[in-house]
């Protein structure tokens, strides 16, 4: 996500880190590529404007001047502007209310509402172990209670049961009664949607806003929309008055526009980012983050959060060990690129470490992608045990089995076997020279 705006700023910047002294000239052509970027990003103008120019103030300034290297002061200026831009801290559902404690989901038909809603009640069920009970009020479209009612299931949270002919404020009104007599902790209100804002959507939304007194009413935007997604949030909350925003499709190769220029439009923080169609793909909204991510300043501190969230710790201290020893066989090799499918492949990793945008470009466009991991992999597991072992008694005969099995060539796994032979031997190197150090470095990366 972000590539554009991402490699945009980092081409500014990247002239600028090369100057020595920052003279308001720079500044100014800084400034009109930033605001090009951001543009091309599909951040709302308004928004836009306000960012160059409170960047422009802080740079233009005596301290930038002295700076001993004033690149990296105006990347820091961007960065501290991204992050107020969206939102300094971040921020989670609020349930420190009477329980059953009320959540309004609101938005348009296709933004990933009610797959949001599951999502939610998911984690709340999980991780705040609150006792939720969901309820569709969207009454026109049968089918979408209906899924809410499978997304329930889905995620083991109890699901309203519809009765005909009912209004959404009807519903309402019962699903908080049930909550009550049921002992739930929240009751999840998934209101109706529409292609687009309308009267009639927002009237019957502040209808059941008024009779539920919702704690949370959550404005659920789809990222890939960009100006439109900005353009609805500002819609609902001057009719709703909202208390949030899930941000959903993040994973989509979206701008980052929308998420830049929300906080700045309504004032109201984004709670959490949806990051694909599984009902456990809902992540906090982590500012810092997305603000490194847009910068290309890289992203350390998730790389570092994801490798560890993925690698066996056990399984990483017995590597290491026979590493420094100097043994690195195909099961070994299997066991990294394992590790590297986990933590998102090459671009996963490449995406988080710093000036790291454009060389992923180029490996995507030479191919070396994913899917170079996976092949190599299947190279591996169509081996015997003794061939992973030993890879030296692989003739041509055994190479031929081998590719039939992984639907390779044997110039594929010839690749493979000089790739692993130069890992095997760099890895001796580094064993004798530097045990600790290595040792290190190595559990860091799951080696
Ligand atoms: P609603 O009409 O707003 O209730 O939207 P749905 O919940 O039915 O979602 C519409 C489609 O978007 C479904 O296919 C969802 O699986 C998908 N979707 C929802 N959230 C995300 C997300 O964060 N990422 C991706 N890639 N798809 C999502």
């Amino acid at each position: 996500m972000f590539d554009g705006l991402s490699s945009r700023l980092s081409d500014v910047l990247d002239k600028l880190t090369r100057r020595g002294a920052l003279s308001e000239g720079d500044v100014a052509e800084a400034m009109r590529e930033i605001r090009r970027a951001l543009i091309e990003a599909d951040v709302a103008l308004d928004v836009v404007r306000s960012f160059t120019d409170k960047v422009r103030n802080r740079a233009v300034g005596a301290d930038v001047l002295k700076s001993v290297t004033p690149g990296q002061m105006v990347v820091k200026i961007v960065n501290d502007v991204l992050i107020e831009t969206l939102g300094s801290d971040a921020q989670t559902i609020d349930l420190e209310a009477v329980p059953p404690v009320p959540i309004l989901m609101v938005g348009l038909q296709g933004s990933g509402k009610t797959t949001t809603t599951a999502k939610i009640a998911k984690r709340l069920t999980d991780r705040n172990k609150k006792k939720v009970l969901l309820a569709s009020l969207d009454t026109r479209r049968p089918a979408a209670m209906e899924q809410l009612a499978i997304l329930g299931r889905q995620v083991g949270v109890e699901v309203l049961p519809i009765v005909a002919g009912q209004s959404a404020v009807q519903i309402a009104r019962r699903a908080m009664d049930a909550g009550r007599f049921g002992g739930f902790d929240v009751v999840m209100l998934d209101t109706a949607g529409r292609t687009t804002v309308d009267e009639a959507l927002m009237a019957e939304a502040a209808e059941v806003k008024a009779a539920t007194n919702p704690h949370e009413v959550l404005l659920v935007a789809d990222a890939l929309t960009g100006q439109d997604a900005v353009n609805t949030a500002r819609a609902f909350d001057n009719r709703l008055g909202i208390t949030g925003i899930v941000l959903t499709r993040l994973d989509g190769d979206g701008r980052g526009g929308a998420a830049l220029s929300m906080r700045a439009v309504t004032g109201k923080p984004i709670k959490l980012v949806g990051v694909g169609e599984k009902v456990d793909q809902l992540e906090d909204f982590h500012p810092q983050r997305i603000a490194n991510r847009i910068l290309g300043m890289g992203d350390i501190v998730s790389l570092v959060e994801k490798a560890a969230e993925s690698i066996d710790a056990e399984k990483a201290a017995k590597m290491a060990a026979r590493m420094q020893k100097g043994a690195f066989d195909l099961d070994d090799l299997r066991e990294q690129l394992l590790q590297m499918e986990k933590i998102g492949g090459m671009s996963g990793v490449l995406g988080m470490l710093p000036g790291m945008g454009k060389i992923k470009d180029q490996i995507a466009g030479a191919n070396l992608d994913d899917k170079v991991f996976k092949r190599q992999r299947a190279i591996i597991e169509s081996m015997t045990p003794k061939e992973r072992r030993n890879p030296d008694i692989l003739k041509a005969s055994r190479k031929r089995r081998i590719a039939a099995g992984s639907g390779t060539s044997p110039e594929q796994i010839n690749r493979l076997l000089k790739m692993h032979r130069q890992m095997a031997d760099m890895m001796k190197s580094m064993g004798g020279a530097k045990k600790g150090a290595l040792g290190k470095m190595a559990s860091m990366f799951g080696m």
